[in-house]
């Protein structure tokens, strides 16, 4: 089958006269054939989904899968996966229960809230939320808070497909409790607020907080939500990520009485990919009953994981998330583990390194003005750009993700976990052999 695309692809080519023999050579040669078929079988060997090395720098790379899961929450996704589960019943009274009951109760002890459900990811919850309050009703936003996340889940679309119409009041720079007050009528469905997760409105600004807006819904009858992204968790026994210290509190937003608050699992939560809603039981209960919970639930793998992240945190050992711990690290922590990379690596033929003071970022949208001091790495390899370099590694194997900066190939330590650093220098010895 790769044979006959290959040909078909010839055929093609030489029939509108613009063979390149599948980039082998520029003339056609003896063997073009067998060499352009021998890299379509390595292209096809080396597809789909596999692991990397991020060197990148971006604690949570969207492109490189977000959030890498504590080892101990793999390992439950893995035996869930390969085994039959307690997924909807009750080992105790042999009872049908539902499958998010136990995160709804570790949720709960975790961040005060009364009920929870989770979802597929934040953008399904922010979904289920809209669809639930607010169809065929409007939903009032502030402005400043219209928000594009990314990969085409911009907030005005996402609500014309949940059936709700698009109140926007306020400015871009100040909203105001009256504005809200100003725009409520018989079809008002919803009040929601929505963090802006990936930029930041500074200057002359004004919003109402999360208190006055679950105050003026209760005042009106207005549900109210606020969809947090990220959502930070700071819990006992963990030691408070400080760089962070911009993104709004789970438990905080909770306690300021909105009915409804969502957040990824996958962002700095560190966990699988996934949706949490949290808030009153009434509001919960609607969401569940909502015909749309039913496509965008979790699967018994994703719930493992989730399941045993929130554990972790209840167990005191919050700091031991992968992602909580790389962003947490400081400078110094990081100085001697550049160093001896830099060492290793200058070992090899052609290979010149030097450490230099750079940044990491939380990345995925969380917190755009966070820099995280870090000392990185600066390759060069003989007769490579810094593009050619970047590129050899990612057809490397394993393919290892760095940064360009200023056409130099920077290699960032925050982000390497446990054999990462043997990987990359595997990855580099195969790229200075060839
Ligand atoms: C990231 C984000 C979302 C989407 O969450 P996913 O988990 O990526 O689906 C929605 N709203 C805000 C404010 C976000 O930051």
């Amino acid at each position: 089958m790769l044979v006959a695309d290959v040909l078909d692809r010839w055929r093609a080519e030489i029939k509108a006269g613009e063979l390149d023999a599948g980039g082998v050579s520029e003339r056609l040669e003896r063997g073009d054939l067998e060499r352009s078929v021998g890299k379509r079988v390595e292209r096809e060997e080396k597809a789909g989904l596999v692991h990397v090395v991020n060197a990148a720098g971006v604690v949570l790379h969207t492109g490189l899968g977000r959030a890498p899961v504590h080892p101990e929450a793999a390992a439950a996704m893995g035996e869930t996966a390969r085994r039959y589960g307690t997924l909807e019943v009750d080992r105790f009274t042999g009872q049908r229960n539902r499958r998010d009951d136990r995160i709804a109760e570790l949720l709960g002890r975790l961040t005060g809230a009364e009920a929870a459900i989770a979802v597929n990811n934040n953008a399904a919850a922010v979904l289920l939320l809209l669809n639930t309050f607010a169809a065929g009703r409007q939903t009032v936003v502030s402005r400043g808070e219209c928000v594009e996340i990314g990969g085409s889940f911009r907030m005005p679309l996402v609500m014309e497909r949940a059936g709700t119409e698009l109140v926007e009041v306020g400015t871009t720079n100040r909203t105001r409790a009256e504005d809200f007050r100003g725009a409520v009528g018989e079809r008002t469905g919803l009040f929601l607020k929505v963090h802006t997760s990936n930029y930041r409105v500074v200057g002359f600004t004004e919003e109402l907080d999360t208190n006055g807006l679950a105050a003026l819904g209760a005042e009106l009858g207005v549900t109210t939500a606020f969809d947090l992204g990220s959502g930070l968790l700071e819990t006992e026994g963990a030691e408070p990520l400080d760089a962070m210290r911009d993104e709004p509190l789970v438990r905080e937003a909770i306690a300021s009485g909105v009915d409804v608050v969502c957040f990824s699992g996958d962002k700095l939560f560190g966990g699988p990919q996934a949706g949490f809603l949290v808030g009153s039981p009434a509001a919960i209960s609607a969401l569940r009953s909502n015909p749309m919970y039913r496509a965008l639930r979790l699967d018994k793998v994703t719930i493992a994981g989730i399941e045993r992240t929130l554990e972790l945190y209840l167990d005191g050992r919050g700091d031991e998330i992968p992602t909580r711990a790389m962003l947490r690290r400081s400078s110094a922590e990081l100085l001697p583990e550049a160093r001896a990379l830099a060492d290793e690596l200058a070992r090899f033929d052609g290979v010149h390194t030097e450490v230099v003071e750079d940044a990491s970022q939380p990345g995925s949208g969380s917190a755009p003005d966070v820099f995280l001091p870090t000392p990185v790495v600066v390759v060069s390899v003989a007769s490579m750009s810094a593009a050619a370099l970047a590129s050899a590694l990612r057809h490397g194997e394993p393919p290892v993700f760095a940064r360009i900066k200023d056409d130099r190939l920077l290699l960032d330590p925050r982000t390497l976990l446990e054999g990462d650093r043997e990987r990359l220098i595997d990855a580099f010895r195969a790229v200075t052999a060839s």
